[in-house]
């Protein structure tokens, strides 16, 4: 048997095990059982320093480091009482990945004998080198020093592996210049600068009683699930997460059965063990389906304080990929893993709330009376128009790239859609005044049986890349694989310029002058109208339209990063202490960097793999034929393999003369340009050649997996 039949074997005898008594394992149970929480907090902290500690959290006080030891002392009682033996900080690099180094309680205490011990600095204080992440050219191995310092907003938790368990405390990683290193501390700087300015506003409108404004994200997530046995036998999957070859299954997704449809057995098994894991460490997982393409689903979690939800994101990507593994799959969490199939993105559903509970983007049911609500609104329409090329940046990768535009993702052009209601609205205001709301009344359905529906004022617009919904906005161009610290720190700094600008203004007038403020409204409106956008994102007119409003349309990466070193850019990060100009730069230097290190690798894989796996299939394929004898059909199939074996050839030449040329160009960015415009068609040459001899090739010698059997086999 060739390895894929024995693969395609083991999957047919895979059985779904029932891994966990569900009925003592049900969700209230265990939420939360792995969070030093609340709960947890007030078993293991005395009174006046869980108190301390709760108002810090509520960002009402910053740490106060006299009861560090006191917190340190309680986490590792809690920690020992779960069975811990280690703890690690554990923080996002810019590497995209999270990352953590253990040490164990443990210190010697005489003859043989050991202490567990975890002090204050412990838990407050990590000291990684600095040299080995990305940094821009911030550190380097001579002075590598750099922190990671507690985030006390974000829970400590443990990682608890079928052999041992480890305490994980949430941090941020800066510098020993002091200057970011990680994607934390930027979203936090970010949401300390949205709020300072929403406050302000607050404060016109009469309010006394906020005390902190902050944003909640709530990121839909996207992935693919395919047997592990499969995945396993592809290079391309194993290194890079996506398929670099692969000729089109006979059935794709042209039946639509998919979305929606009953989840199977084995992926609905690993989406119950998904969402306990995920409860356990207190992430509010809400809802699981089916996605659009065949072997794609999505999950989904209650909204939290951005942070905690970002943090919560990298952990749901984590838990995904290591519960994978136990259920004989692969989580791919790609933008596009494979082509001619839809691929995966991230809704970030995101808001403004303050400490009293009020959703600062709920327009309650008559929006047009609702003076505050749409001050915000407006400052958000100006935010996404004003850094449209921000917001475009702070979604690209070399992964993003397969998908926007794509048709199946909203396109480069970054629009807001707001919904025939809003749209009403915002269209009397710039005139001069909002006076009514449309609403969306009731539907009979004809059937005395069925109930009559109240019907929402807005429909949905599932191509907008930035569309309200309700009583938030949605984020939809997000990678499926990216951190999405990054994408909500140009948000949540876009709409603190927009707010500033707007609380400038506001305090010119008396407070509460509402006329004045409708002026206000009715100029940015004006000013920034050419953002708004109702149709369909997809279509081909949109793009012609987005052009003559002189919208940015930076359809790749290479044309998107630039967007970062703009003066306008340096302006705005430096002058809401967001970056400093050479933090922004390090940033956007390690992002060109890495889209040149992904684009190589996928390059350096697809010579590889086709002349080591391809072309000798295809070879071997000639000589079967040769020995079948002389045939016409056969001779016709002979001489067309012959071609494509040719095509294969020249294209893998042509491919790696390209790539040697991109790494010749001299300059970082030149090289990534280079990569765009010549290696990526170089590669795509070599698919080409490869996808057709898989049509051709006996399936009995075709070496890679094939997307039927990636798609559909489980
Ligand atoms: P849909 O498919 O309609 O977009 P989902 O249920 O898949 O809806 O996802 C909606 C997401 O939006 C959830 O994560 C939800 O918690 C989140 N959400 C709801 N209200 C808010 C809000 N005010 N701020 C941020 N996120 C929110
Ligand atoms: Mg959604």
């Amino acid at each position: 048997m060739t390895a894929r039949q024995t693969a395609i074997e083991a999957i047919s005898n895979h059985k779904v095990a029932s891994t966990q008594d569900y009925l003592e394992n049900a969700g209230e149970d265990i939420y939360g059982q792995y969070v030093f929480g609340e709960a947890a907090q007030r078993q293991y902290l005395a009174k006046p320093v869980f108190t301390k500690l709760r108002r810090t959290i509520a960002g009402l006080e910053s740490f106060d480091h006299s009861i560090a030891d006191a917190v340190a002392q309680g986490v590792k009682e809690w920690a020992l009482a779960h069975g811990a033996t280690h703890y690690t900080h554990w923080f996002v690099p810019l590497t995209g990945t999270s990352a953590e180094k253990h040490d164990s309680f443990l210190s010697p205490a005489g003859d043989s004998a050991t202490l567990s011990e975890f002090s204050g600095k412990g838990l407050i204080q990590g000291e990684p080198d600095a040299s080995s992440f990305p940094s821009g050219g911030i550190r380097s191995t001579f002075e590598a020093r750099g922190y990671t310092a507690w985030d006390v907003t974000s829970p400590i938790f443990l990682q608890v592996e079928p052999n041992g368990v480890t305490l994980t405390i949430p941090t941020a990683f800066v510098s020993y210049t002091g200057e970011a290193l990680d994607h934390k501390i930027p979203l936090l700087r970010s949401q300390e600068a949205l709020g300072k300015q929403a406050l302000r506003i607050l404060k016109w409108f009469g309010n006394e009683t906020t005390s902190r404004v902050f944003t909640n994200i709530g990121p839909e997530q996207e992935y693919f699930l395919v047997d592990r046995r499969l995945a396993e036998l592809r290079p391309d999957i194993v290194l890079t997460g996506r398929t670099l070859f692969g000729a089109p299954s006979s059935k794709g997704q042209e039946l639509e059965d998919q979305y929606f449809g009953t989840i199977r057995e084995r992926m609905l098994a690993f989406m119950m063990d998904l969402d306990r894991d995920l409860w356990r460490l207190g992430i509010p997982s809400k809802t699981r389906h089916n996605e659009v393409a065949p072997a794609q689903f999505e999950m989904a979690p209650v909204y939290e304080a951005t942070a905690v939800g970002s943090d919560h994101n990298m952990l749901v990507m984590n838990t995904m990929k290591k519960l994978a593994m136990r259920h004989d799959l692969v989580a791919l969490l790609h933008e596009k893993p494979f082509k001619g199939v839809n691929g995966s993105g991230k809704h970030n559903n995101w808001s403004m709330a303050t400490d009293d509970g009020e959703n600062l983007l709920e327009p309650g049911n008559n929006p047009h009376d609702n003076a505050q609500f749409l001050a915000f609104l407006v400052a958000v329409i100006r935010a996404v128009n004003v850094h449209a090329d921000l917001l475009r940046a702070g979604i690209a990768d070399a992964g993003n790239d397969h998908r926007l535009g794509a048709n199946e993702a909203p396109p480069a052009i970054v629009s807001v859609f707001l919904g025939a209601q809003l749209e009403d609205v915002v269209e009397q205001l710039e005139k001069g005044g909002a006076s009514t709301s449309k609403t969306g009344g009731s539907m009979e359905l004809g059937v005395t049986t069925l109930p009559v529906l109240p019907r929402d004022a807005t429909d949905r617009n599932r191509t907008s890349p930035f569309a309200f919904t309700g009583n938030k906005f949605e984020f939809r161009a997000v990678g499926s694989s990216a951190p999405i610290y990054w994408p909500q720190t140009m948000l949540n700094t876009a709409v603190a310029d927009s707010l500033e600008k707007l609380a400038d203004d506001l305090e010119k007038l008396e407070p509460c002058d509402f006329a004045g403020l409708t002026k206000i409204l009715s100029a940015i409106v004006k000013a920034n109208k050419q953002v708004l956008f109702e149709g369909n994102n997809y279509a081909e007119e949109w793009h012609t339209e987005a052009e003559k409003r002189g919208l940015p349309n930076n359809k790749s990466t290479v044309d998107a990063l630039p967007a970062l070193a703009t003066a306008k850019a340096k302006k705005l990060f430096a002058h809401f202490g967001v970056l400093s100009e050479r933090e922004l730069d390090a940033r956007a230097e390690i992002i060109w960097e890495r889209y040149v290190k992904v684009q190589n690798i996928e390059a350096n894989a697809t010579a590889d793999i086709a002349k080591t796996m391809i072309l000798p299939a295809a070879v071997k394929y000639l000589g079967q034929l040769l020995s079948a004898g002389t045939s016409k059909g056969v001779s016709q199939i002979f001489d067309k393999v012959v071609v494509l074996t040719d095509q294969l050839v020249d294209a893998i030449h042509a491919l790696e003369h390209a790539q040697h040329a991109a790494h010749a160009t001299g300059s970082l960015h030149a090289e990534a340009k280079a990569f765009h415009a010549h290696v990526i068609p170089a590669q795509e040459a070599v698919r080409a050649a490869a996808d057709e001899l898989e049509t051709i090739v006996s399936d009995e010698l075709w070496p890679l997996p094939k997307y039927r059997e990636l798609l559909f086999q489980y």
